[in-house]
């Protein structure tokens, strides 16, 4: 997995993928977008109009078993039966909290599982996907971090969630019509480090013959793979959310590594540019509120002057600032809610949109962050993380001073 590909490289990988049929071997129909689909039913003589039949059959309707698509000729059914399957991954375990979320645990092999969280709320309900088993990018406040990297899920096994979840729900609630009316890529893995898998994924989710969600209402939230931005607002432009959590290099180089390799000065400017493809007006800077590491005032001062130096105004952007969801082996607290109240009000003060998120499905561990799964890790990461644990976080003299307890 290369960090650098330039933008001609992911464009091409984000292009229709090669569709070929494997004699002996039956093809996962999930892992097509329509384009695709199109191109497989033609290598099966067939029409597109029979591409969006069938496309509608399983993404709409939820049917994995070709003969139950009464529309379909009996000849292209039987067709189908010899070479394609519908197949989306074993569910390991479903948890219901209190408040109506719903975590579940899918088995993606290899001894991996990840996890997607369905989030009820007044006015819509939200589905947080995962893209990879596990995540190399190593942030600190992170168990999926910690976890270590297993690898890349496949196009079917980031749609199969959205797949699976929202035809469970239709009928455990008894509803005809669409029941999850946003996707966010906020569960285990960085969706940009898996980018070509993502951008069909994303294609179904927006698609009006599947699940046709506005593109305001599906969000990728990356830690900051700046060319990948770029790429992204080209190849599929969705609403974008950029975990930011600190307000200078010298302290996001030690909570999110990739900062290192993407600096502020990088980083900031790429956001800036995605406004031109964006479907908002704005982007989201997540902030995780860790208590004594990145909440003091002055940092809040200093992250609206971040924003200030990289836009013409400070309406380009909102923050939601997310309380630290603890997990042991972090060794990080999460901030008292009056310190969040007061950070908030110092950016609310300077004109910046921000909200405090609020946490959900604590009793069920469905929180940002605590989405860890069962990962084998194949890139050390965990290794690195502990060596990071050992430095210490220096990041302003305000933030260091009160470092004593990392
Ligand atoms: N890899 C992507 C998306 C998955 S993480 C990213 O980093 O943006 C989704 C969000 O949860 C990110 O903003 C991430 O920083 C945040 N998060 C991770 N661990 C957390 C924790 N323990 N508590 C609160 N938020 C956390
Ligand atoms: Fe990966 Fe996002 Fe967790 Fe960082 S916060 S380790 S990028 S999942």
């Amino acid at each position: 997995m290369t960090v650098d590909q330039s933008h001609d490289e992911l464009h091409a990988q984000a292009k229709r993928r090669e569709v070929t049929l494997v004699p002996g071997a039956l093809v996962n129909l999930l892992e097509y977008d329509l384009e695709s689909l199109t191109a497989f039913c033609q290598l099966l003589g067939e029409k597109r109009f029979r591409a969006v039949q069938l496309f509608r059959w399983m993404h709409q309707r939820g049917c994995a078993n070709f003969d139950d698509m009464s529309d379909l000729a009996k000849s292209l059914r039987q067709k189908l039966k010899g070479v394609a399957k519908v197949v989306s991954m074993e569910v390991v375990s479903q948890h219901m909290s209190s408040d109506g979320t719903i975590k579940w645990l899918f088995d993606v092999g290899g001894g991996n599982v990840i996890e997607s969280v369905f989030i009820p709320e007044d006015d819509r309900s939200t589905l947080c996907i995962s893209t990879q088993a596990g995540c190399a990018m190593g942030c600190r406040f992170c168990s999926t971090g910690h976890q270590g990297f297993s690898r890349n899920l496949t196009t079917a096994e980031i749609i199969g969630q959205l797949w699976f979840a929202e035809h469970f729900l239709r009928k455990h609630l008894q509803r005809d019509d669409r029941v999850i009316s946003n996707a966010v890529m906020m569960g285990m893995g960085e969706p940009l480090q898996n980018y070509a898998a993502l951008i069909p994924a994303l294609r179904m989710m927006l698609d009006d013959h599947a699940y046709g969600l506005s593109r305001r209402r599906v969000t990728v939230s990356t830690s900051g793979l700046i060319k990948k931005i770029d790429a992204l607002g080209l190849d599929c432009p969705v609403a974008l959310a950029v975990s930011l959590h600190a307000p200078n290099n010298a302290l996001r180089d030690n909570l999110v590594p990739l900062n290192m390799k993407h600096p502020l000065e990088e980083l900031m400017p790429a956001c800036v540019n995605y406004l031109a493809h964006a479907p908002r007006d704005f982007i989201t800077f997540e902030y995780c509120m860790l208590d004594a590491v990145n909440d003091s005032d002055e940092q809040a001062r200093e992250l609206v002057q971040l924003v200030k130096h990289h836009g013409h105004s400070v309406t380009w952007c909102k923050f939601n600032l997310i309380p630290f969801n603890p997990f042991p082996a972090s060794g990080l607290h999460r901030s008292k809610p009056e310190r969040i109240q007061a950070f908030a009000k110092i950016l609310s003060d300077a004109g910046l949109t921000t909200t405090v998120r609020k946490t959900r499905g604590d009793d069920i561990d469905a929180a940002c962050g605590q989405l860890a799964g069962d990962v084998v890790d194949r890139t050390r990461v965990a290794i690195r993380i502990a060596r990071q644990r050992s430095v210490g976080i220096h990041s302003s003299p305000t933030a260091a001073s009160t470092n004593a307890k990392i």
